[in-house]
């Protein structure tokens, strides 16, 4: 048995297969609490009804987190308390980058605040630089021969961070972890993996780091906020990532129940653009449908058109975007556009002609409001205050305007046929850091 792979780490075995001896540095930790009426799981902490956790001759399991393997009563965990056996590196961090004042002093505190194991929350806006302020955190934390772990609720960030860290930590043995991957687990100071992973360790961490907690699935689910507290040591430390806190973090903030690193500036040193909101027929929909698009939103198409000024529509559904290219192709024949969503299997290959200048602009579902960065655009969103955008999706669209330093500036404009809540936060939202960012400008 090689005991490294249970450092830190809770590894289902069936009760029947146990062997007679079992080395002694492996604990065996109950799987499951049995109830009078419910039934509690030990790995995922969600609770179910005994009735739907049944297993034939009295044995039960927990059905909310079978994507991680089946746990049941018939189940123990093997365990190894994590022991920090990490050959010493003296000079983790090879990133030759540099950091701007404002990053050096925001990096500062959030690495003073880990030396300690405090919890912290690094508020930096979109195009701010947020993963090369955290290397000195994570250096520091190497050096003192700590486990680290990066972690998102998204795969794709997951991929696009490891390379990063590879580059930038490159005698740090590090491990990626994602639910479509076939590599074996290997035991690393340093992990990268979605927040799902988590759930696989127990107290492994001196250092967690959250990156996009505020997205989907992470926010709203108990699951995988269970799986951050026990994967991290009691005594260990949580740095938590966003660039749009939701409400549940806001408040804490508020009451100062969290400790709070802001990060208003781009990296560019300029603001967030300023949200428009131009209002539109109470019945956009349905006219849509019969092949008319908002008058409004034509005037600002054609303005940026002759302005030969790119930009990105957003539309709230997928069957939004064949009706409003049917009105697009008839009313401004001379464009060049194209759609794309989610599951669109010319996605990747769109968005590259996109950012070869083949298209004047792209009409989107909310795909596209992370990550993906077009150097000088604009953007537009139809039916903002509709509810699947919520208010940090909107703020994350409002940041793919001016994210380079030659264009640090745009237009975003949310065509709406109502004030609607979502819009307003978005837009207070932006007002608060910019207001926070004038003070430091
Ligand atoms: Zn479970």
């Amino acid at each position: 048995m090689d005991l490294s792979l249970l450092y830190g780490r809770r590894e289902l075995v069936a009760k029947a297969d146990l062997p007679e001896k079992i080395p002694a540095a492996v604990q065996l930790l109950p799987t499951i609490e049995v109830g009078t009426t419910r039934i509690r799981c030990l790995r995922c902490n969600a609770t179910t009804p005994l009735k739907e956790a049944r297993l034939p001759r009295g044995q039960s399991y927990c059905p909310q987190c079978l994507n991680l393997g089946r746990v049941s009563t018939l189940d123990q965990f093997y365990h190894v308390a994590e022991p920090n056996q990490f050959a010493p590196i003296a000079e983790p961090l090879t990133w030759s980058g540099t950091l701007s004042p404002l990053q050096v002093r925001v990096a500062a505190e959030v690495k003073d605040s880990m030396l300690s194991h405090e919890q912290r929350l690094l508020w930096a806006v979109t195009g701010a630089g947020k993963t090369e302020m955290i290397f000195p955190t994570i250096e520091q934390a190497i050096r003192r021969g700590e486990r680290v772990c990066i972690a998102s609720p998204r795969v794709d960030v997951c991929l696009e961070l490891f390379p990063r860290l590879r580059a930038a930590f490159q005698s740090v043995p590090m491990v990626l972890l994602h639910g479509r991957q076939e590599e074996p687990y290997k035991y690393c100071q340093l992990t990268i993996c979605t927040t799902h992973q988590l759930l696989r360790f127990y107290h492994a961490f001196d250092l967690l780091i959250v990156d996009e907690v505020d997205s989907f699935p992470y926010a709203a689910n108990e699951q995988l906020l269970y799986a951050t507290t026990q994967a991290k040591k009691t005594t260990g430390g949580l740095l938590m990532m966003t660039a749009t806190p939701g409400e549940v973090l806001q408040r804490q903030i508020k009451a100062h129940r969290l400790a709070v690193s802001y990060l208003p500036l781009r990296y560019h040193g300029h603001l967030l653009p300023k949200i428009r909101c131009v209002q539109i027929d109470y019945r956009w929909q349905e006219k849509l449908k019969q092949g008319h698009s908002p008058r409004q939103v034509g005037v600002w198409i054609r303005q940026h058109l002759r302005a030969q000024k790119r930009f990105l529509l957003f539309v709230p559904h997928i069957e939004n975007l064949a009706d409003l290219r049917q009105c697009l192709q008839r009313e401004l024949p001379q464009c060049s556009f194209t759609t794309v969503y989610a599951n669109d299997e010319q996605r990747l290959a769109k968005v590259q002609r996109m950012r070869d200048h083949q298209y004047d602009f792209l009409v989107t579902t909310t795909i596209l409001e992370r990550g993906v960065t077009f150097p000088g655009i604009d953007v537009c969103v139809l039916g903002a205050d509709e509810k699947i955008f919520s208010s940090s999706a909107l703020v994350q669209i409002a940041g793919r305007v001016g994210r380079s330093s030659q264009c640090p500036d745009g237009n975003v404009t949310f065509f709406v046929k109502e004030n609607a809540r979502n819009v307003k936060a978005a837009y207070q939202q932006i007002k608060y850091l910019n207001r926070l960012g004038r003070r430091i400008q």
